[in-house]
């Protein structure tokens, strides 16, 4: 199968040749007929599986073939498709995508999110925009404002609908629904099915074409995952050794709050290895400007929340490191997905404390493997620590834990995983499937 097959016209065939796609994807040897053919799509892919290029080919191919829009004088020019998508960083990676796959078409594109100037982004949805991606709180701004018009879009773009629900953005989403004319083409994209997920689609999409890639193998060769069982009060030692002894570079380290994020860029410039965090709590400008140097080869290391790094394409990372594991076991197939692509050979490397050896098994569930935990020399696990005490289903603060090294620590060796702490949490109710995401809406 080719891009030619596909029905695509020869300036889109072009654009994507010159980026070096030599034939379609899975999902869009699948996904590019049935959008062409004008229907609803429903589909589930990841980020990595060429989901971008699936529906944004098919939606240049039919905006530039069917063009007679005339211009409104008096007005703002109509939106003709719009891509609602939860986070800047993937909504401005969707718009690089749109602006390099229609390179040789004359249609306007732009994006717009929260947490930089309004005000530019007015001036070009003024100057009129055929194709625009959007993240929802900021749409949702505009619209308040009267500086964008909904009212002619013919195609509607949902990009990890799963996540945007999960982040709290169902209300915005009805909102914007509500404002869309009703004859038009719905793309409903997620990466993990649910009743969520379910529910929207019934409400939204018209007898779609329903569509799912496989997974992408997390135990594929390309990808070796380990996992280091240390203390809790060790694991920034732990790192800071394995980046140094190993010379990591382009490291993406996952950590599961902001705050933490923060406190492990200071530890690691302590000790003299580069690093940068993004995160929500960061300004556009900061979270730009480290994904750029990171992605330049200039940044040793960036440390990432789940929400700041989803969808982040960065191709061939050599390490992903889960300084925190995820509460959310998907999550770790979402972040070590980050390494390994394209054939290039990757390392996943997990810290393990007592915390959170119940995330661990509920991770080894998801992914049908086990991940040994290895104990390396010089960090050694102390027994006196315990796991911390949960209360109402969350954990208490963390203690200040031991630093000794138990005896006999010194050679690298094997354990298996213990399951005390697994127990201990599940009975307590400490739901590892609770969703700990922030509410904040990117605006
Ligand atoms: P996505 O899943 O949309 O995030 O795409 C992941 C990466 O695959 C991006 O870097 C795309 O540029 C790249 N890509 C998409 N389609 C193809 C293709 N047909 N051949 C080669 N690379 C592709």
């Amino acid at each position: 199968m080719s891009f030619s097959n596909l029905g695509l016209s020869n300036e889109i065939i072009r654009a994507v040749t010159e980026l070096g796609y030599t034939k379609p994807t899975p999902i869009q040897t699948q996904a590019i007929p049935a959008v062409l053919a004008g229907g609803d799509l429903l589909a589930g892919a990841q980020t990595g599986t060429g989901k971008t290029a699936s529906f944004t080919l098919p939606l240049l191919h039919q905006l530039s073939s069917n063009n007679n829009v005339k211009s409104n004088p008096t007005g703002w020019m109509p939106i003709r498709a719009l891509i609602l998508t939860p986070t800047r960083e993937l909504a401005a990676q969707i718009q690089e995508n749109v602006h390099d796959y229609g390179k040789y078409l004359k249609l306007k594109s732009t994006v717009i999110f929260g947490g930089v100037s309004i005000n530019p982004q007015k001036r070009q949805l003024k100057s009129g925009v055929d194709i625009l991606v959007a993240t929802p709180g900021r749409l949702l701004d505009h619209l308040q404002q009267g500086t964008v018009n909904l009212s002619r879009v013919e195609v509607l773009v949902l990009d990890e609908a799963d996540r945007m629900l999960d982040m709290g953005f169902i209300r915005d989403i009805r909102r914007i629904l509500a404002i869309l004319p009703k004859q038009r083409q719905n793309l409903l994209f997620f990466a993990t099915f649910s009743d969520k997920i379910k529910e929207l689609a019934a409400g939204l999409l018209n007898r779609p074409t329903m569509i799912e890639v496989a997974r992408r193998n997390v135990t594929a060769d390309t990808i070796a995952q380990r996992a280091y069982q240390v203390d809790r009060d060790k694991k920034r030692h732990l790192l800071a050794h394995l980046i140094k002894q190993d010379d990591w570079y382009q490291v993406l380290v996952f950590t599961r709050t902001k705050y933490g994020a923060d406190r492990l860029v200071k530890q690691l410039n302590e000790d003299r290895i580069q690093a940068l965090a993004i995160h929500g709590n960061k300004s556009q400008g900061a979270r730009t400007h480290a994904l750029a140097k990171f992605k330049d080869g200039k940044l040793q290391v960036l440390v990432a929340t789940d929400i700041a790094a989803r969808g982040l394409d960065i191709s061939e990372l050599p390490h992903v490191v889960n300084f925190d594991l995820p509460n959310v076991p998907e999550d770790y197939v979402h972040r070590i997905g980050r390494t390994g692509r394209a054939g290039a050979k990757g390392e996943a490397v997990s810290l393990v404390c007592v915390d959170e050896l119940h995330l661990l098994a509920d991770i080894e569930k998801l992914i049908k493997q086990p991940l040994s935990l290895e104990v390396l020399a010089g960090f050694g696990i102390n027994p006196d620590i315990k796991p911390e005490p949960i209360q109402n289903g969350r954990r208490q603060k963390p203690q200040p834990g031991g630093d000794q090294e138990t005896a006999g620590a010194t050679a690298k060796r094997k354990t298996t995983p213990r399951r005390s702490g697994y127990k201990a949490a599940k009975k307590s109710g400490d739901s590892s499937s609770a969703s700990h995401y922030g509410k904040k809406r990117d605006r």
